[in-house]
């Protein structure tokens, strides 16, 4: 006979098999995945599927990422508490939510107005605070809040885009994918005084960072022809 399970039973479920099984070890990072409920966060139609081990599209040809990669990601920012972080690609705002119980205060900046609303609203419902939702084009950064203790970037930038690695803190992290659309590699990023140390973490499969630090018009599809 099948069992319902509730959203909370999946989500354990999730933590356990998709995340701390698969090398998610930071004890903050799986606490934070446990309590923010994923379902939220997506379409209506999509709630029954939140806690599978896959992205999920949330309007405007968005989508929210694997738990894996959301837990990888912020895994590599590697979060103390005390931080002010910045997030590009808002997306559905789950990302971020993650981000606002690992760190101080969350800076995130989305290109579509109707995405960032609706994340903005999810946020609030969930009572969160500490987050502010920003709509402009993020590629540079957000020079006037700078430096960060971490900063996330949740598509793919044909390079690390460096104002972002300029508005890093001394020994803070930038993860980012970079590649066009036939594949990326995640980049971690740290800066240590005035140099940049990069390590590759892996195949990633994300959407196009846009704007002026990203990929202009057709160029993300044409790269398949390359
Ligand atoms: N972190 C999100 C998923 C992001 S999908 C979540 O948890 O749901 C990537 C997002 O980046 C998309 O919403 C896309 O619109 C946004 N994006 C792409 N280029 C951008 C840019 N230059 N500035 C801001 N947002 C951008």
């Amino acid at each position: 006979m099948a069992v319902a399970r509730t959203f909370a039973e999946l989500r354990a479920r999730m933590v356990t098999k998709q995340l701390a099984e698969q090398g998610i070890s930071d004890p903050r990072v799986l606490q934070a995945m446990r309590e923010i409920p994923r379902h939220e966060f997506v379409p209506l139609s999509r709630r029954l599927a939140a806690y599978d081990n896959r992205a999920l599209r949330i309007g405007e040809g968005q989508t929210i990422s694997q738990p894996f990669i959301v837990g990888l990601m912020t895994q590599l920012l590697d979060l103390k508490g005390e931080e002010k972080v910045l997030e590009v690609g808002t997306g559905s705002g789950y990302q971020a939510a993650i981000l606002s119980k690992l760190a101080r205060e969350v800076h995130t900046i989305e290109q579509y107005p109707r995405l960032a609303e609706r994340a903005r609203q999810t946020l609030e419902r969930m009572g969160i605070t500490n987050v502010r939702v920003y709509v402009a084009d993020g590629s540079s950064g957000l020079p006037r809040e700078a430096p960060f203790g971490g900063i996330l970037v949740a598509a793919a930038a044909p390079k690390a885009p460096h104002p972002l690695l300029e508005q890093l803190a001394d020994g803070a992290y930038l993860v980012v994918p970079v590649g066009d659309v036939r594949g990326q590699s995640l980049q971690q990023w740290q800066r240590k005084g005035e140099e940049f140390v990069s390590r590759n973490i892996g195949a990633v499969a994300f959407v196009p960072l846009r704007g002026e630090m990203g990929w202009h018009g057709d160029d993300w599809v044409k790269s398949v022809k390359q």
